[in-house]
C-alpha cells in the first residue's frame, strides 16, 4: 500500500493517532491516556506504540508510511522538530526535547511537527468545515481556548505564536488565567478555567450536581462529557458558567472577525465538540452584536471532524512543506 500517512495528535489527556490515505481519509484511529509522569521520553515512546498500532489496524507497519505528522502544544520549532515549554498541558515537559528526531528513530518513517491548534485549523480548512472559504479562523474550545488562522488561503502563523485567541482580553483586571494574566478571554471560556470557578462556588456552598457527576462517571477532572451531562439536567451553576464562557467566545471571536474579516469561523476542541452545534449556535448570535459589519457576517460552524481533526491534521503536514520541514 502506497501513500499512507501517519498522524499524531499529542495533547494534555490522550494521544490520538490515525493512518490517512492519499485522500485524507483515515483508515485506522487509535487513542490513549498520556503519561503524566515519565517526561518527554515517556511521551514520545506512548506516541509511537499509539502509532504502531494505528499503523497495524490499517494493515501497514510504520517504517512503510510515507511520514508521520505531529500537532505539538508548546513551542514548537518546525524546522528542527523540537518542542519546548509544552508545560501547559504537560507540566514536566520544560526544556527543548527533540521530539521529531526521537519519533523518527523509534518509528523507521520521517517525522514532522507542527502546531497541534493550527494543523487542526488546517484540517477543517483542507477536508472539514472549512473546506468552501478561503480565509478562517478555528476556535479550539477545550482545557484552553486555542485559536488557528487561514488567511488567504494558507495558514499564518505570525511569528510562530500567532491565533492566541484565548488570550485576547475579554476584561480588563477580570479573572485569573492560567496563562497567569488576567482578563483573558480563557479565564471565562477554558475548560480547566471553569473547573477552577466551579470547584471555588461549590467550596462557598453553591450547590450543583457537576462533581457528583464526575464521581459517577469516574472522572477526576470536569470533562466535557460532564458538563454536557449537567447542562442536560438543568444545573444552574453549569448553565451559569457556560453562558458565561459562550459569551467571552462571542464577544473575543467578534473582535478578531472585525480585525481580521474573515468568511468564516469554526469552532472544535472537546467542549465545542461536545456540546455541538446548538451552542455553536448560541456563539454566533452572541457575535452578532459585536460584529462591526452587522449585515455580512461570517459563516460559524461546529468542527466537522470531529475531536480527530488535530489527527488528521497532523498526517497532512506529510509532505506539506514549507509548513513543516522533515527530519529523517
Ligand atoms: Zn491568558
Amino acid at each position: 500500500m502506497g501513500g499512507l500517512r501517519g498522524g499524531i495528535d499529542l495533547g494534555g489527556t490522550k494521544i490520538q493517532a490515525v493512518v490517512v490515505d492519499e485522500a485524507g481519509s483515515v483508515l485506522s484511529s487509535v487513542r490513549r491516556p498520556t503519561p503524566k509522569d515519565r517526561g518527554p521520553e515517556g511521551v514520545a515512546e506512548a506516541m509511537a506504540d499509539v502509532l504502531r498500532d494505528a499503523a497495524h489496524d490499517a494493515g501497514a507497519e510504520t517504517s512503510g508510511l510515507v511520514g508521520v505528522g505531529v500537532g505539538s502544544p508548546g513551542a514548537v520549532d518546525e524546522a528542527s522538530g523540537v518542542v519546548a515549554r509544552a508545560t501547559n498541558v504537560l507540566p514536566e515537559w520544560v526544556g527543548p526535547y527533540a521530539l521529531a528526531e526521537e519519533l523518527s528513530r523509534r518509528l523507521g518513517a520521517p517525522t514532522t511537527i507542527g502546531n497541534d491548534v493550527q494543523v487542526a485549523t488546517d484540517a477543517e480548512f483542507q477536508l472539514g468545515a472549512g473546506r468552501h472559504y478561503r480565509s478562517l479562523l478555528g476556535v479550539f474550545w477545550g482545557t484552553g481556548v486555542g485559536g488557528g488562522l487561514v488567511l488567504d488561503g494558507r495558514g499564518w502563523v505570525g511569528r510562530g505564536a500567532a491565533g492566541e485567541i484565548g488570550h485576547m482580553v475579554y476584561r480588563r483586571r477580570g479573572a485569573h488565567c492560567p496563562c497567569g494574566r488576567r482578563g483573558c478571554m480563557e479565564a471565562y471560556a477554558g475548560r480547566g478555567a471553569m473547573e477552577a470557578h466551579a470547584r471555588a462556588m461549590a467550596d462557598r456552598g453553591v450547590s450543583t450536581k457537576l462533581f457528583k457527576i464526575m464521581e459517577q462517571r469516574g472522572r477526576t477532572r470536569l470533562a466535557s462529557a460532564v458538563w454536557a451531562t449537567a447542562l442536560a439536567e438543568r444545573d444552574r451553576l453549569a448553565t451559569r458558567l457556560v453562558d458565561r464562557a459562550v459569551k467571552a467566545i462571542a464577544t473575543t471571536v467578534a473582535s478578531a472577525v472585525n480585525l481580521l474579516d474573515v468568511e468564516a469561523v469554526v469552532i472544535g476542541g472537546g467542549m465545542g465538540v461536545r456540546l455541538g452545534a446548538p451552542y455553536v449556535e448560541r456563539i454566533e448570535q452572541a457575535m452578532q452584536p459585536h460584529l462591526f459589519v452587522s449585515d455580512r457576517p461570517p459563516a460559524v460552524h461546529l468542527a466537522a471532524l470531529g475531536d480527530t481533526g488535530g489527527a488528521i491534521g497532523a498526517a497532512l503536514l506529510v509532505g506539506a512543506s514549507p509548513a513543516g520541514a522533515q527530519v529523517a
